[in-house]
């Protein structure tokens, strides 16, 4: 047990049958990290927290939680709270009586209860929603309470099941930035596991890039948009456009532009972001300058996403983000030629 863990999963391996869901899965969480777990359907983001949770028992693989081998316990003798994508909620319980429901199972006293469910509701935008029933909350309000309930009993981890997927986008953005800031006024070590990479980005200290029941990466949100240590992750996080390249003599060969690079002679794909091909400031001189045309202006606001074909790159799909000013000011249009530059450092090949 490594003390600086407050979690530790060791080699944890699920089989459903003769399908192996998770291939040994090593991964430590320090104390009050927010950390999402993040992949496509299918991945085995959901079954490695109920794992977590006690919900589902793994098959091979230990799980220790503040230096206890938590491995075999049932989910009652863990200590986590856990919201779920279904608000989940009792229907026939009060908003008072669902927060309760762990403090009444603990046989709190009710004065501490009462004071403790006024304290919750507060913490999470609802006060005096305590005698209201779930059928009249909205979506959002019901996954408020739900966290509320969750947080009731202070546990020392909150499992987060893709909570903010049955929300509209408007009320995703906001319980999600509110789930962070109550994160980190509490310190309390949490997981949440999302198919969202722009949630996992926004919320987390840490992500965990999950594909066919490996972890295919493990970073700060920076570091896996920035940095992605594979193809997989290049192209789950964020936009990416991809070009196939010749490696040859010290140099990346695409098109006809030449760009320095390491590593043996081979055939590569190049990785690059679409806000890492810069339409300006060019000026004459300027190295790794290609002309293209706009093909299609997707309009998005202040930004736009401008699709440009480039024989000079032998591609008639690279993205660029242009700011609507810059188009306007350049009078730019479908059809319009316009310069553009790499930025070598920004390159990833694979
Ligand atoms: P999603 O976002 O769709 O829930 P996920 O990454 O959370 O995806 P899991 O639910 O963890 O994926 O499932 C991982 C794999 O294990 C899937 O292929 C799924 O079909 C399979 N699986 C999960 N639970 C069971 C089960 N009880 N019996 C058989 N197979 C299962």
């Amino acid at each position: 047990m490594n003390p600086e863990l407050f979690l530790d999963l060791r080699g944890i391996r699920k089989e459903f049958g003769s399908f192996t869901a998770l291939h040994g899965i090593d991964l430590g969480i320090r104390k009050g990290e927010f950390v999402c777990f993040l992949g496509p359907s299918g991945c085995g983001k959901t079954t490695l927290l109920r794992i977590i949770a006690g919900l589902e028992t793994q098959t091979a693989g230990e799980i220790w939680q503040g230096g206890r081998d938590i491995s075999l316990l049932p989910p009652a003798q863990r200590d986590y709270g856990i919201v779920f994508q279904s608000y989940a909620l009792f229907p026939n319980l009060s908003v008072a009586d669902n927060v309760a429901y762990g403090l009444v199972n603990r046989k709190t006293p009710k004065a501490e209860i009462k004071q403790r469910v006024t304290e919750l509701v507060k913490l999470v935008g609802l006060p005096g929603s305590e005698s209201k029933y779930p059928s009249q909350l909205s979506g959002g309000q019901q996954q408020r309470i739900a966290l509320a309930r969750a947080l009731a009993t202070r546990p020392g981890l909150l499992l987060l099941d893709e909570p903010l997927s049955a929300l509209d986008a408007l009320e995703r953005v906001r319980l999600r930035s509110e789930i962070r800031a109550l994160q980190q006024t509490l310190g309390v070590t949490t997981i949440m596991v999302t198919h969202d990479q722009e949630e996992a980005l926004s919320v987390a200290d840490r992500i965990v890039v999950m594909n066919h029941g490996v972890i295919e990466q493990v970073g700060t949100p920076m570091d896996i948009y920035r940095e992605p240590a594979s193809p997989f992750v290049a192209d789950f996080v964020g936009k990416v456009n991809v070009l196939p390249v010749q490696v040859a003599g010290g140099h990346i060969h695409v098109g006809s532009l030449r760009i320095p690079c390491t590593g043996d002679d081979r055939q590569a794909r190049i990785y690059l972001r679409p806000e890492d091909v810069l339409a300006r400031p060019i000026a004459d001189g300027d190295a790794h300058v290609f002309d293209a045309s706009i093909e299609k202006i997707d309009f998005l606001g202040s930004y736009c996403h401008v699709h440009v074909a480039s024989p000079a790159l032998d591609t008639n799909k690279l993205t660029v983000y242009l700011s609507l000013n810059f188009l306007s000011e350049q009078a730019l249009a479908v059809g319009s030629p316009l310069k553009l530059r790499l930025v070598p450092e920004r390159i990833k090949v694979f």
